[in-house]
């Protein structure tokens, strides 16, 4: 295989940054993907994976080589009469194989509807909401290790999961490319119902997966900035954690904050709070700003380049250091010329 030299990312990426990238490799199957590791072109060379590119930022042209993930495929690989195994490509759509799941009445990822991006990434950053995390189904996953060719599969448990966090966002990190997704799912209806405002939604006694699924994405679209008119990557920010001590301080001086406790000695603060409480929902400055109905995301308004979106997204970060002496880590991933 050959790679495609020098494409626009502008379509690849959600917050729609125009940067090139070099040499692109369109992975459609296991077997492209065996081909374009081993060959001569790619092997000494630096990898970069993109799946639908909404967990991301360019802040250069992309020099190293880009595999995008666009293997398909969704196969039944075993079940009972409670449960469902059911192995997904890294490529598929993520809310078409969850669309897929709920159409056939399998259940437990349906409060995860209209989140973008692929099925590949979804292990990435653990990807969670209305109180379901992936890693609460994923049975196991085949990844190929970028540098011996090799493929392993990681267990639920070698993923070590956490809060928008993995293993291969950490120590393994630019080390594999996940190129399937096996999920246990329930034939039982056992919904997840508790967090926020979902059951007020759903409004109605006994409902169905479908109901849920389609509660959540009411709620999304009304919340949410729909990234293909104003392009954005989710929240760019994690929900700090902090210890109950650090918390004690910081309640006196601001009774306001909402906080979650988050097992032994933990608390987890809404990192847009903060953000509000800085003054930045709804502030722009240079074609780049704060959604100003949800202070956790960062609008590309007006073609700002990446290094722009991040230097304000630093600015962010410091002033939510100076106000309430806590740091918020970035979600996304940044990607520089240097990486
Ligand atoms: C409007 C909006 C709402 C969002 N809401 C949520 C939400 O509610 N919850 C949530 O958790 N996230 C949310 N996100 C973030 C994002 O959708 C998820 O993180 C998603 O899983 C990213 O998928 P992707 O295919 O776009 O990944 P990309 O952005 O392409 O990649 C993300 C990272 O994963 C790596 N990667 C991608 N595919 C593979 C692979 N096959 N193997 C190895 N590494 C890979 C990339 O190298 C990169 O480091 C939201 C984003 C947007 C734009």
């Amino acid at each position: 295989m050959k790679p495609v030299q020098k494409i626009s990312l502008k379509e690849y990426n959600t917050f729609n940054i125009d940067v090139n990238a070099l040499y692109s490799f369109f992975c459609k199957s296991e077997k492209d993907l065996f081909e374009i590791l081993k060959s001569d072109f790619v092997r000494e060379k630096k990898i970069i994976i993109l799946g639908g590119g909404s967990n991301l930022l360019f802040t250069g042209d992309v020099e190293d080589v880009l595999i995008l993930m666009r293997n398909k495929g969704i196969e039944i690989v075993e079940k009972d009469k409670e449960t469902v195994f059911v192995k997904a490509s890294a490529g598929e759509i993520w809310d078409e194989f969850v669309d897929w799941c709920v159409n056939n009445s399998y259940g437990g990822i349906e409060n995860l509807s209209l989140i973008p991006g692929t099925v590949g990434a979804s292990p990435v950053q653990n990807i969670g909401a209305y109180g379901v995390e992936v890693k609460d189904v994923i049975e196991e996953l085949e990844a190929v290790n970028i540098k011996t060719g090799e493929k392993k599969v990681f267990k639920n448990i070698e993923c070590n999961f956490a809060y928008r966090s993995s293993i291969f966002k950490n120590e393994l990190k630019k080390q594999y490319i996940i190129i399937n997704v096996t999920f246990k799912l329930s034939k039982l209806s056992k919904l997840t119902l508790a967090y926020g405002n979902l059951q007020n939604e759903i409004n109605k006694n006994n409902p169905s997966i479908r109901d849920v699924r389609e509660a959540v994405i009411r709620i999304r679209e009304s919340k949410l900035p729909n990234p293909k008119l104003l392009p954005n990557a989710g929240s760019f920010f994690k929900n700090p954690i902090i210890s109950n001590q650090q918390f004690e301080t910081l309640i006196q001086k601001f009774p306001e904050l909402v906080s979650f406790p988050v097992g032994e000695n933990k608390i987890k603060l809404a990192a847009g709070q903060l953000i509000d409480l800085c003054g930045f929902k709804g502030q722009k400055e240079k074609g780049v700003g704060v959604h100003e109905k949800q202070a956790l995301v960062i609008v590309n308004y007006d073609n700002a380049d990446g290094k722009t979106i991040l230097k304000f997204s630093e600015k962010i970060q410091q002033s939510v250091f100076e106000k309430f002496n806590v740091k918020i880590e970035r979600e996304i991933n940044v990607y520089s010329a240097e990486f």
